[in-house]
């Protein structure tokens, strides 16, 4: 029998001693935030800062602060690729400048600076700021400013729907006692390979990139969500699963003119060389990633329906009730497509940053 790899809350110690015993393997236990609820923790917010922040963080419980980075004899230097674009995993923990951006910290430095990954993919020495070293959770609201995303008919932007439903995702995680970071908070564009290093440098148990849909217009009985999960990892396959699960008992509920893609589900796609073709698939990873389609924005009927904050809510619950089975049980998870339809390679995920102008990080 093989030993399950996958990590639990703490406090459900007790049950996996016993499993420990019936299987004989050692639980292997990541840390989750729900103890750090009842403990002091610093709490970052973002209302606290006169200018609008442009992006990010929150995190209530998260494993938060206290700089205490020992600075290397010879400072890293961040690293691109041949595109100039830069690599991805130079990062360890993020500073949550006062200005309210997540950064991911290439260095501590002298008098309590950072050597920080800017949300353009430059480097720049900061100082201020809180260090969060790790969150059970990076959740990533899809697009963002310049970049609005699929809008509907009634003129609703993904950029805006995705905050809106990630921001309950959190607050529903959160109250749960997981420690989350957002990669944005606001309307702003954080370029893909920037959102996939915040995932990087805080090793959650999951990155959640959450989207709504556009691109078909075929009737559908059901609704058309995909979970894409990634290509080499069988725990993301098992959440996006979850997920479906979940947010199709959500939807179902509702008789709404529905459209969908004829291998909708729990699915994959790859690039040329078989690796994930979406970004925030393959740029996170050896960090667990899915992306989350709930419905199509394109779909008028859709569009109203997922405007309802009541709905809204329901679907962060069932994000909630995946994450929570996918972390205490053994459920396979369903609507898996084995075979998806080929859709082409296409460029995706380049991780570009032109035209890209950073913040104001302190
Ligand atoms: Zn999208």
């Amino acid at each position: 029998m093989a030993c399950k790899r996958v990590e639990m809350p703490v406090i459900r110690f007790a049950i996996l001693a016993m499993l420990a015993l019936l299987t004989g393997c050692s639980p292997t236990s990541v840390e989750l935030g729900r103890e750090a609820m009842t403990s002091t923790t610093t709490t970052t917010s973002t209302s606290t800062t006169s200018v609008p922040p442009s992006t990010t963080t929150t995190s209530t419980s998260t494993t938060t602060t206290t700089p205490t980075t020992t600075v290397p004899a010879v400072l890293p230097e961040l690293q691109f690729d041949e595109a100039g674009v830069p690599l991805n995993g130079q990062s360890n923990g993020v500073l949550v400048s006062d200005t309210g951006w997540v950064l991911p910290i290439l260095s501590g430095l002298d008098g309590g600076r950072h050597r920080v990954w800017t949300p353009c993919g430059r480097q720049a020495d900061v100082a201020g700021g809180e260090v969060i070293t790790r969150a059970d959770f990076v959740l990533d609201p899809g697009h963002g400013g310049s970049e609005p995303g699929a809008v509907g008919r009634g003129g609703l932007a993904e950029k805006d729907l995705n905050l809106a439903v990630g921001t309950k995702i959190r607050d529903a995680l959160v109250g749960a006692g997981y420690s989350v970071v957002m990669t944005r908070e606001t309307d702003v564009r954080v370029p893909i390979v920037t959102r996939a290093e915040i995932g990087r440098a805080l090793d959650p148990v999951a990155f959640l990139s959450v989207h709504f849909n556009a691109g078909t217009d075929v009737r559908s009985a059901t609704p058309g969500t995909e979970m894409y999960h990634q290509i080499k990892n069988a725990d993301s396959k098992r959440l996006a699963g979850l997920l479906y699960e979940e947010t199709r008992a959500v939807l179902d509920q509702f008789d709404v003119g529905w459209v969908a893609l004829n291998d909708a589900g729990a699915t994959f796609r790859p690039n040329r060389e078989g690796d994930d073709y979406y970004g925030v698939l393959r740029r996170p990873t050896p960090v667990l990633s899915v992306l989350l389609e709930f419905a199509y924005l394109s779909n008028p009927a859709e569009e109203e329906l997922v405007s309802d904050p009541a709905v809204q809510d329901e679907l962060a619950n069932a994000v909630l009730i995946a994450v929570e089975r996918f972390l205490e049980t053994d459920d396979p998870g369903s609507g898996f497509i084995d075979d998806p339809i080929f859709r082409g390679f296409g460029p995706s995920g380049a991780g570009r940053t032109d035209g890209c102008t950073d913040p104001t990080l302190e």
